[in-house]
Protein backbone atom coordinates (compact mmCIF):
# COMPACT_ATOMS: atom_id res chain seq x y z
CA UNK A 1 0.00 0.00 0.00
CA UNK A 2 1.40 3.23 -0.95
CA UNK A 3 0.16 7.08 -0.08
CA UNK A 4 -0.62 8.60 -3.50
CA UNK A 5 -2.67 12.11 -2.77
CA UNK A 6 -2.98 13.85 0.47
CA UNK A 7 -5.18 17.14 0.51
CA UNK A 8 -5.39 19.96 3.10
CA UNK A 9 -7.80 22.48 3.36
CA UNK A 10 -8.41 24.96 6.03
CA UNK A 11 -12.37 25.31 7.51
CA UNK A 12 -13.71 28.04 9.63
CA UNK A 13 -17.16 28.82 10.71
CA UNK A 14 -18.36 32.29 12.42
CA UNK A 15 -19.90 32.05 15.79
CA UNK A 16 -23.11 33.54 17.01
CA UNK A 17 -21.83 34.68 19.93
CA UNK A 18 -18.14 35.95 19.95
CA UNK A 19 -15.81 35.16 23.44
CA UNK A 20 -13.01 36.17 24.62
CA UNK A 21 -9.15 35.24 26.68
CA UNK A 22 -6.24 37.35 27.60
CA UNK A 23 -5.01 37.98 24.31
CA UNK A 24 -8.07 38.75 22.12
CA UNK A 25 -11.80 38.01 21.36
CA UNK A 26 -13.06 35.61 18.31
CA UNK A 27 -15.78 35.80 16.19
CA UNK A 28 -14.98 32.10 14.28
CA UNK A 29 -13.53 28.65 14.90
CA UNK A 30 -11.25 27.13 12.80
CA UNK A 31 -9.13 24.46 12.23
CA UNK A 32 -6.75 22.51 9.24
CA UNK A 33 -7.86 18.86 7.80
CA UNK A 34 -5.86 16.71 6.33
CA UNK A 35 -6.80 13.59 3.78
CA UNK A 36 -4.45 11.53 2.98
CA UNK A 37 -5.23 8.82 0.31
CA UNK A 38 -3.76 5.49 -0.42
CA UNK A 39 -3.74 3.48 -3.81
CA UNK A 40 -6.13 0.74 -1.75
CA UNK A 41 -8.27 3.29 -1.86
CA UNK A 42 -8.02 3.33 2.38
CA UNK A 43 -8.36 6.92 3.97
CA UNK A 44 -6.98 8.82 6.43
CA UNK A 45 -7.90 11.70 8.52
CA UNK A 46 -5.73 13.93 10.55
CA UNK A 47 -6.03 17.44 12.03
CA UNK A 48 -4.07 20.55 12.91
CA UNK A 49 -3.88 24.30 13.40
CA UNK A 50 -3.07 26.64 10.48
CA UNK A 51 -4.66 29.74 8.62
CA UNK A 52 -5.69 29.58 4.88
CA UNK A 53 -2.60 31.23 4.25
CA UNK A 54 -0.66 27.88 5.67
CA UNK A 55 -2.29 24.79 3.82
CA UNK A 56 -0.07 24.90 0.89
CA UNK A 57 2.89 25.23 3.11
CA UNK A 58 1.63 22.15 5.30
CA UNK A 59 0.62 20.04 2.18
CA UNK A 60 3.82 20.39 0.84
CA UNK A 61 5.61 19.44 3.85
CA UNK A 62 3.56 16.24 3.94
CA UNK A 63 3.89 15.49 0.20
CA UNK A 64 7.42 14.02 1.58
CA UNK A 65 5.07 11.12 2.45
CA UNK A 66 3.86 10.64 -1.47
CA UNK A 67 4.72 6.99 -2.70
CA UNK A 68 5.70 5.78 0.86
CA UNK A 69 4.15 2.47 2.81
CA UNK A 70 1.43 4.38 5.37
CA UNK A 71 3.01 1.33 7.97
CA UNK A 72 6.35 3.48 8.37
CA UNK A 73 4.75 5.54 10.38
CA UNK A 74 7.47 6.31 12.65
CA UNK A 75 9.93 6.25 9.73
CA UNK A 76 7.94 9.18 7.70
CA UNK A 77 7.63 10.95 11.30
CA UNK A 78 11.54 10.99 11.59
CA UNK A 79 12.06 12.07 7.65
CA UNK A 80 9.82 14.86 7.78
CA UNK A 81 11.71 16.36 11.28
CA UNK A 82 15.03 15.61 9.73
CA UNK A 83 14.98 17.85 6.88
CA UNK A 84 12.97 20.34 8.42
CA UNK A 85 14.63 20.71 11.62
CA UNK A 86 18.00 20.93 9.95
CA UNK A 87 16.89 23.17 7.19
CA UNK A 88 15.70 25.81 10.52
CA UNK A 89 12.05 24.70 9.25
CA UNK A 90 11.16 23.67 12.90
CA UNK A 91 8.73 23.98 14.35
CA UNK A 92 6.06 25.92 13.31
CA UNK A 93 4.69 24.47 9.89
CA UNK A 94 6.43 21.38 9.90
CA UNK A 95 4.99 20.46 13.24
CA UNK A 96 1.68 21.01 12.79
CA UNK A 97 2.29 19.09 8.81
CA UNK A 98 3.84 15.98 10.75
CA UNK A 99 1.18 16.28 13.54
CA UNK A 100 -1.83 16.07 10.99
CA UNK A 101 -0.10 13.18 9.09
CA UNK A 102 1.00 11.20 11.98
CA UNK A 103 -2.59 11.09 12.82
CA UNK A 104 -3.70 10.32 9.33
CA UNK A 105 -1.43 7.39 9.13
CA UNK A 106 -2.51 5.43 12.17
CA UNK A 107 -5.99 5.90 11.13
CA UNK A 108 -4.93 4.31 7.93
CA UNK A 109 -2.61 1.39 9.04
CA UNK A 110 -6.24 0.57 11.96
CA UNK A 111 -8.67 0.76 9.08
CA UNK A 112 -6.60 -1.51 7.12
CA UNK A 113 -5.86 -4.15 9.67
CA UNK A 114 -9.04 -4.05 12.01
CA UNK A 115 -7.71 -1.99 14.86
CA UNK A 116 -8.18 0.63 17.14
CA UNK A 117 -5.34 3.32 16.94
CA UNK A 118 -4.97 2.84 20.37
CA UNK A 119 -3.80 -0.69 19.55
CA UNK A 120 -2.27 -0.20 16.21
CA UNK A 121 0.38 2.25 18.98
CA UNK A 122 0.74 -0.98 21.43
CA UNK A 123 -2.44 -1.12 23.14
CA UNK A 124 -4.73 0.30 25.42
CA UNK A 125 -4.27 0.34 29.57
CA UNK A 126 -7.89 2.45 29.67
CA UNK A 127 -11.17 1.82 28.26
CA UNK A 128 -12.28 5.62 29.13
CA UNK A 129 -10.52 9.14 29.42
CA UNK A 130 -10.92 11.46 32.20
CA UNK A 131 -11.88 14.82 30.52
CA UNK A 132 -12.81 18.08 32.36
CA UNK A 133 -14.81 20.68 30.92
CA UNK A 134 -12.88 23.85 29.21
CA UNK A 135 -15.63 27.14 28.77
CA UNK A 136 -15.67 30.08 30.91
CA UNK A 137 -13.82 32.17 28.36
CA UNK A 138 -14.81 35.98 28.65
CA UNK A 139 -18.69 36.53 26.85
CA UNK A 140 -20.84 39.81 27.13
CA UNK A 141 -18.43 42.22 27.39
CA UNK A 142 -17.07 40.48 30.72
CA UNK A 143 -20.36 39.78 32.38
CA UNK A 144 -20.40 37.62 35.06
CA UNK A 145 -24.05 36.74 34.81
CA UNK A 146 -23.53 34.10 32.08
CA UNK A 147 -20.14 32.65 33.44
CA UNK A 148 -21.86 31.87 36.68
CA UNK A 149 -24.78 29.84 34.87
CA UNK A 150 -22.25 28.31 32.84
CA UNK A 151 -20.07 26.95 35.32
CA UNK A 152 -23.43 25.78 37.31
CA UNK A 153 -24.27 23.29 33.99
CA UNK A 154 -21.14 22.06 33.64
CA UNK A 155 -21.63 20.74 37.46
CA UNK A 156 -25.16 19.90 36.45
CA UNK A 157 -23.83 17.84 33.49
CA UNK A 158 -21.38 15.97 35.75
CA UNK A 159 -18.27 17.19 35.23
CA UNK A 160 -15.52 17.10 37.91
CA UNK A 161 -13.39 19.68 36.78
CA UNK A 162 -13.50 22.92 34.77
CA UNK A 163 -11.19 25.40 33.54
CA UNK A 164 -12.08 29.21 33.55
CA UNK A 165 -10.25 32.18 31.53
CA UNK A 166 -8.22 34.74 33.42
CA UNK A 167 -5.79 37.62 32.53
CA UNK A 168 -7.97 40.18 30.66
CA UNK A 169 -9.15 41.91 33.47
CA UNK A 170 -7.50 43.57 36.96
CA UNK A 171 -6.28 41.18 39.11
CA UNK A 172 -9.24 41.87 41.71
CA UNK A 173 -11.81 41.58 38.94
CA UNK A 174 -10.48 38.39 38.09
CA UNK A 175 -10.04 37.07 41.59
CA UNK A 176 -13.14 37.99 41.92
CA UNK A 177 -14.61 35.48 39.17
CA UNK A 178 -12.67 32.84 40.50
CA UNK A 179 -14.68 33.37 44.35
CA UNK A 180 -18.02 33.46 42.52
CA UNK A 181 -17.07 30.50 40.54
CA UNK A 182 -15.86 28.80 43.47
CA UNK A 183 -18.90 29.46 45.45
CA UNK A 184 -21.06 28.63 42.60
CA UNK A 185 -19.49 25.00 41.59
CA UNK A 186 -19.05 24.08 45.69
CA UNK A 187 -16.09 22.53 47.17
CA UNK A 188 -16.10 18.79 45.42
CA UNK A 189 -15.41 20.17 41.95
CA UNK A 190 -12.37 21.28 40.41
CA UNK A 191 -11.17 24.27 39.19
CA UNK A 192 -8.30 25.50 37.23
CA UNK A 193 -7.54 28.62 35.31
CA UNK A 194 -5.50 29.90 32.55
CA UNK A 195 -4.11 33.34 31.91
CA UNK A 196 -2.75 32.35 28.54
CA UNK A 197 0.73 33.24 28.85
CA UNK A 198 -0.40 37.07 30.07
CA UNK A 199 1.09 37.67 33.08
CA UNK A 200 4.90 38.47 34.34
CA UNK A 201 6.36 36.50 36.71
CA UNK A 202 5.51 38.75 39.76
CA UNK A 203 2.05 39.91 38.63
CA UNK A 204 1.69 36.10 38.17
CA UNK A 205 2.93 35.49 41.78
CA UNK A 206 0.97 38.25 43.48
CA UNK A 207 -2.52 36.89 41.24
CA UNK A 208 -1.48 33.51 43.04
CA UNK A 209 -1.56 34.34 46.11
CA UNK A 210 -4.74 36.31 45.86
CA UNK A 211 -6.97 33.14 45.27
CA UNK A 212 -4.38 30.38 46.90
CA UNK A 213 -7.08 29.58 49.03
CA UNK A 214 -9.90 29.30 46.61
CA UNK A 215 -8.70 25.58 46.19
CA UNK A 216 -6.99 25.46 42.76
CA UNK A 217 -5.78 22.45 41.11
CA UNK A 218 -3.96 24.35 38.38
CA UNK A 219 -2.53 27.78 37.34
CA UNK A 220 -1.87 27.52 33.10
CA UNK A 221 0.31 29.34 31.33
CA UNK A 222 1.18 32.31 33.74
CA UNK A 223 3.64 33.68 31.60
CA UNK A 224 4.46 32.70 28.21
CA UNK A 225 5.87 29.68 27.24
CA UNK A 226 8.70 30.10 25.73
CA UNK A 227 10.18 32.45 28.89
CA UNK A 228 12.21 29.27 31.24
CA UNK A 229 13.25 31.48 33.69
CA UNK A 230 9.72 33.32 34.22
CA UNK A 231 7.84 30.23 34.21
CA UNK A 232 10.47 28.94 36.61
CA UNK A 233 10.10 31.64 38.86
CA UNK A 234 6.07 31.74 39.15
CA UNK A 235 6.49 27.54 39.49
CA UNK A 236 9.22 27.43 42.76
CA UNK A 237 6.99 30.09 44.16
CA UNK A 238 3.47 29.63 43.37
CA UNK A 239 0.80 27.67 46.28
CA UNK A 240 -1.09 26.77 43.09
CA UNK A 241 0.83 24.03 40.67
CA UNK A 242 1.61 25.65 37.53
CA UNK A 243 0.95 23.87 34.12
CA UNK A 244 2.19 25.01 30.52
CA UNK A 245 3.35 23.58 27.04
CA UNK A 246 -0.11 23.77 24.61
CA UNK A 247 2.41 25.28 21.68
CA UNK A 248 5.77 23.56 22.39
CA UNK A 249 6.51 21.03 19.94
CA UNK A 250 7.98 18.03 20.00
CA UNK A 251 9.95 16.05 23.06
CA UNK A 252 12.90 17.99 22.10
CA UNK A 253 10.83 21.07 23.58
CA UNK A 254 9.51 19.61 26.30
CA UNK A 255 13.31 17.65 27.65
CA UNK A 256 14.48 20.85 28.99
CA UNK A 257 11.31 21.87 30.44
CA UNK A 258 10.76 18.43 31.88
CA UNK A 259 14.62 18.16 33.48
CA UNK A 260 14.28 21.78 34.85
CA UNK A 261 10.68 21.18 36.41
CA UNK A 262 9.51 24.48 34.54
CA UNK A 263 6.13 23.28 35.10
CA UNK A 264 4.18 21.10 37.61
CA UNK A 265 1.79 19.85 34.71
CA UNK A 266 2.65 19.84 31.31
CA UNK A 267 -0.02 19.77 28.62
CA UNK A 268 0.97 19.38 24.82
CA UNK A 269 -1.35 19.32 22.03
CA UNK A 270 -1.25 16.57 19.80
CA UNK A 271 -2.37 19.02 16.79
CA UNK A 272 0.91 20.73 17.39
CA UNK A 273 3.27 18.59 19.38
CA UNK A 274 3.56 15.66 16.62
CA UNK A 275 0.72 13.99 16.44
CA UNK A 276 -0.05 10.46 18.21
CA UNK A 277 3.26 8.89 18.25
CA UNK A 278 4.72 12.12 20.10
CA UNK A 279 2.47 12.93 22.47
CA UNK A 280 2.87 9.49 23.42
CA UNK A 281 6.33 9.68 23.62
CA UNK A 282 6.06 13.26 25.70
CA UNK A 283 3.72 11.63 28.30
CA UNK A 284 6.08 8.63 28.91
CA UNK A 285 8.84 11.26 29.48
CA UNK A 286 6.48 12.72 31.99
CA UNK A 287 5.81 9.89 33.83
CA UNK A 288 9.49 8.93 34.29
CA UNK A 289 10.10 12.52 35.32
CA UNK A 290 7.31 12.73 37.90
CA UNK A 291 5.42 15.43 35.80
CA UNK A 292 1.72 14.78 35.63
CA UNK A 293 0.64 15.07 31.99
CA UNK A 294 -2.62 16.46 31.23
CA UNK A 295 -2.87 17.08 27.19
CA UNK A 296 -4.40 20.22 25.89
CA UNK A 297 -7.51 19.73 23.39
CA UNK A 298 -8.62 22.42 20.92
CA UNK A 299 -9.75 20.96 17.76
CA UNK A 300 -12.59 18.45 16.15
CA UNK A 301 -13.21 14.97 17.03
CA UNK A 302 -10.61 14.39 14.71
CA UNK A 303 -8.07 15.00 16.86
CA UNK A 304 -10.09 14.15 19.61
CA UNK A 305 -9.97 10.93 18.56
CA UNK A 306 -6.44 10.93 18.12
CA UNK A 307 -6.18 12.16 21.74
CA UNK A 308 -8.45 9.52 23.40
CA UNK A 309 -6.13 6.67 21.71
CA UNK A 310 -3.36 8.25 22.74
CA UNK A 311 -4.17 8.59 26.65
CA UNK A 312 -5.06 4.91 26.51
CA UNK A 313 -1.64 4.30 26.41
CA UNK A 314 -0.52 6.60 29.29
CA UNK A 315 0.34 4.41 32.59
CA UNK A 316 -1.02 6.12 35.57
CA UNK A 317 1.82 8.66 37.18
CA UNK A 318 3.02 7.00 39.70
CA UNK A 319 3.37 2.95 40.42
CA UNK A 320 0.31 1.97 42.49
CA UNK A 321 -3.09 -0.24 42.15
CA UNK A 322 -5.80 2.11 41.05
CA UNK A 323 -6.23 5.37 39.12
CA UNK A 324 -6.91 9.10 40.33
CA UNK A 325 -7.96 11.33 37.81
CA UNK A 326 -5.78 14.87 38.45
CA UNK A 327 -3.40 12.67 41.23
CA UNK A 328 -1.89 10.50 39.13
CA UNK A 329 -4.33 9.70 36.01
CA UNK A 330 -4.08 12.06 33.13
CA UNK A 331 -7.18 14.32 32.62
CA UNK A 332 -7.70 15.34 28.90
CA UNK A 333 -8.64 18.63 28.44
CA UNK A 334 -12.82 18.62 26.90
CA UNK A 335 -13.83 21.98 24.84
CA UNK A 336 -16.92 22.90 25.07
CA UNK A 337 -16.91 26.12 23.85
CA UNK A 338 -19.11 26.68 20.69
CA UNK A 339 -17.22 24.87 17.19
CA UNK A 340 -19.84 24.72 14.08
CA UNK A 341 -17.39 22.27 12.72
CA UNK A 342 -16.85 20.08 15.79
CA UNK A 343 -20.58 19.75 16.60
CA UNK A 344 -21.13 18.41 12.62
CA UNK A 345 -18.01 16.69 11.70
CA UNK A 346 -17.50 13.59 13.15
CA UNK A 347 -19.96 10.49 14.18
CA UNK A 348 -19.74 9.78 16.89
CA UNK A 349 -19.91 13.44 18.46
CA UNK A 350 -18.39 12.79 21.57
CA UNK A 351 -19.85 12.95 25.07
CA UNK A 352 -18.68 11.62 28.73
CA UNK A 353 -20.38 10.26 31.40
CA UNK A 354 -19.53 10.86 34.84
CA UNK A 355 -16.37 13.30 33.29
CA UNK A 356 -15.34 10.46 31.43
CA UNK A 357 -14.96 9.26 27.72
CA UNK A 358 -14.70 5.87 26.39
CA UNK A 359 -12.16 5.49 23.56
CA UNK A 360 -13.12 4.20 20.01
CA UNK A 361 -13.08 0.84 19.53
CA UNK A 362 -13.75 1.02 16.08
CA UNK A 363 -11.08 0.56 13.53
CA UNK A 364 -8.55 3.73 12.98
CA UNK A 365 -9.46 6.40 14.92
CA UNK A 366 -13.50 5.32 15.05
CA UNK A 367 -14.64 7.91 13.39
CA UNK A 368 -16.79 8.86 10.30
CA UNK A 369 -16.35 12.19 8.83
CA UNK A 370 -19.18 13.94 7.21
CA UNK A 371 -17.40 15.35 4.32
CA UNK A 372 -20.61 17.67 3.47
CA UNK A 373 -19.54 19.83 6.41
CA UNK A 374 -15.89 20.26 4.62
CA UNK A 375 -17.27 21.62 1.98
CA UNK A 376 -19.44 23.70 3.60
CA UNK A 377 -16.93 25.83 5.86
CA UNK A 378 -13.84 25.40 3.80
CA UNK A 379 -12.39 28.40 3.09
CA UNK A 380 -10.52 29.17 -0.13
CA UNK A 381 -8.84 26.70 -2.18
CA UNK A 382 -7.84 23.49 -0.81
CA UNK A 383 -3.87 22.29 -1.15
CA UNK A 384 -3.74 19.10 -3.38
CA UNK A 385 0.12 17.33 -3.55
CA UNK A 386 0.41 13.80 -5.78
CA UNK A 387 4.40 14.10 -6.38
CA UNK A 388 6.94 14.85 -3.33
CA UNK A 389 7.66 18.45 -3.66
CA UNK A 390 11.43 18.69 -4.44
CA UNK A 391 11.35 22.06 -2.15
CA UNK A 392 11.52 19.78 1.16
CA UNK A 393 15.25 18.87 0.51
CA UNK A 394 16.40 21.77 2.56
CA UNK A 395 20.20 19.89 3.35
MG1 LIG B 1 -4.56 26.95 27.75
Amino acid sequence: MKIDRIEVRFVEAELDRPFGWSQRWTNSRSVVVMKVFTDDGVIGWGETYGSQDTVAGIASIASMAIGEDPANISQIWHRIHRATYQGHGYAGLPAMAVSAIDTALHDIVGKNTGKPVAEVMGGRLHDSIAVYATGLYYVDNYSLEPHLKEAAGYVKQGFTGMKMKVGALSLKEDAERIRATRDVIGSDVRLMFDANESYDAATALTFADMVADQDITWFEEPCASRDFIANKLVQEKSPIPVSGGESLSTRWEFAPRLADRTFDIIQPDICGVGGPSEIHRVGLMAQAFGIKFNPHFWGTGISFAAALHALALQPIGQIGQTNIPYQNESVLEFDQTPHPVRENLTEPFFTHENSRVDVPTRPGLGIEIDESVLERFTIGDMAVVDTPSGSQVFF
